[in-house]
């Protein structure tokens, strides 16, 4: 049935049925989580034979060149880890640093550091600015927005279209306005939408005007390799070569990490930035550290010896995210295909699955799947300060759940989404 164009009383009847579902399901008492996208079990014991092989013996601790890694030093990783990254991002190693364990915490820091210190070309440190603000593409990562919020930087949300943020916005935003100093985005597989920015997108972004002289691009490509299907994945346009390619090699600060390679908050994690900016931040870095983990570093690279290594365990975790995605889709399929109540996103990667409710619907459906026992993202999550001007994103997180628990949690879903949209219709 398509909702909005229903009789009032196919409406009321429609909504009789789905209360009475929705009744039968609370009473279940079911405790189901759909809200992080997190590794399954299944996903994590892929890397098992890392721990298994992890070296013991004093000589097995030592990097190619002799250097001793159950000691300090080497703060800005062990050359062969950085390698092993340039391979995987093409991006050259002497670009590299190995950080600890967290990407997000390499985020976390560098607009930290931007904050007290301020980048290369920066007038003052931004800290000392009246106002800093970021470009938030929305629907988008909490956490990055999280980091703005908790440093008194202001956000602007930008509108993400199918090949990236709305740059014709941006562009004018960023000429106008000298405040703005920063832009997230994750331009691959984004999060929640999945989307990967075009070329044309990759490129206006590093060429653009912009009217602060120290103005950043945070590319977080936490999903860089993380393919859904082998014949149709995408491809993002290295943006470090059209940087430089306009002398705007500055304005870039990459991050990624193996955190949803091998094991989450104990994978490696990187930023890649151009020589001026890695020489500004080497004399805060090692103020701040004296080295990070290098005994995992060299577990993960014994685990990987190259990047084929990688790859092919990737598409085992491929293999068993399909499958739940597959459950998402097809119930989204199913139960809303013909309401005319619903959107949703098809990724070819990454970890989400991006759902637009009615307009106004979607606190509603997060309360009833709540009261269900679902647990989805907060709603409104997915824009700064988690307000959704038109209150209608979701963000399905598939990859945790068993098969089994996914299926039940999909059906509880997409009756929370036909019930709050046939309670809006009736009460419009
Ligand atoms: N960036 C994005 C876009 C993510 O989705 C996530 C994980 N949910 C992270 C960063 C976190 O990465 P890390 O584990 O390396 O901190």
């Amino acid at each position: 049935m398509q909702y909005q164009s229903a009789t009032k009383e196919a409406l009321q009847s429609v909504y009789q049925e789905l209360k009475k579902e929705y009744d039968a399901i609370v009473a279940k008492g079911l405790q189901l989580d759909l809200s992080r996208g997190k590794p399954c079990a299944e996903q994590l014991d892929l890397s098992m034979p890392m721990l298994r092989h992890s070296r013991v013996r004093a000589e097995d601790c030592q990097t190619e060149s002799g250097f001793d890694c159950r000691n300090y030093g080497l703060g800005l990783g062990i050359p062969e880890m950085r390698r092993f990254w340039s391979e995987l991002t093409d991006i050259p190693a002497e670009q590299i640093v190995v950080g600890g364990n967290s990407s997000l915490n390499l985020m976390y820091d560098s607009v930290a550091r931007a904050m007290l210190y301020g980048v290369v070309g920066s007038p003052r440190p931004w800290c000392r600015e009246e106002k800093v603000t970021f470009l938030c593409p929305s629907p988008g990562y909490d956490r990055h927005f999280a980091i703005c919020e908790s440093l008194g930087i202001e956000m602007i949300p930008v509108p993400m279209c199918e090949d990236g943020p709305d740059m014709d916005l941006v562009e004018r935003l960023v000429k106008e306005d000298a405040s703005i100093k920063g832009i997230w985005c994750v331009p691959k597989y984004s999060n929640p939408t999945g989307v990967t920015y075009s070329d044309e997108v990759v490129r206006r972004l590093v060429r653009m005007q912009t009217a602060a002289p120290d103005f950043r691009i945070y590319w977080d490509n936490a999903y860089m390799i993380h393919d859904l299907y082998e014949d149709e994945s995408d491809t993002l346009l290295n943006i470090f070569p059209e940087a430089y390619a306009v002398g705007n090699e500055d304005r870039v600060m990459l991050f990624t990490s193996s955190s949803k390679i091998t094991f989450p908050g104990s994978g490696v994690a990187i930023m890649a930035m151009s020589q001026r900016n890695l020489a500004q931040i080497t004399p805060i870095w090692n103020a701040q550290t004296i080295g990070h983990d290098k005994l995992n570093q060299l577990r993960h690279l014994e685990f990987f010896t190259n990047k084929n290594d990688v790859y092919s365990l990737m598409k085992q975790h491929a293999a068993i995210l399909r499958r739940r995605f597959s459950v998402v889709l097809d119930t989204l399929e199913r139960d809303l295909a013909d309401t005319g109540i619903a959107t949703w996103t098809k990724p070819r990667g990454g970890y989400f699955v991006s759902l637009d409710v009615l307009p106004g619907c979607a606190k509603r459906v997060y309360e009833l799947c709540q009261g269900a026992g679902v647990v989805l993202t907060k709603a409104g999550a997915t824009f700064p300060y988690g307000k959704d001007p038109e209150d209608k994103n979701l963000r399905l997180a598939p990859s945790y759940p068993t098969v089994e628990d996914l299926t039940v949690a999909m059906q509880v879903l997409t009756v929370a989404v036909r019930l709050a949209a046939a309670e809006k219709l009736l009460e419009a």
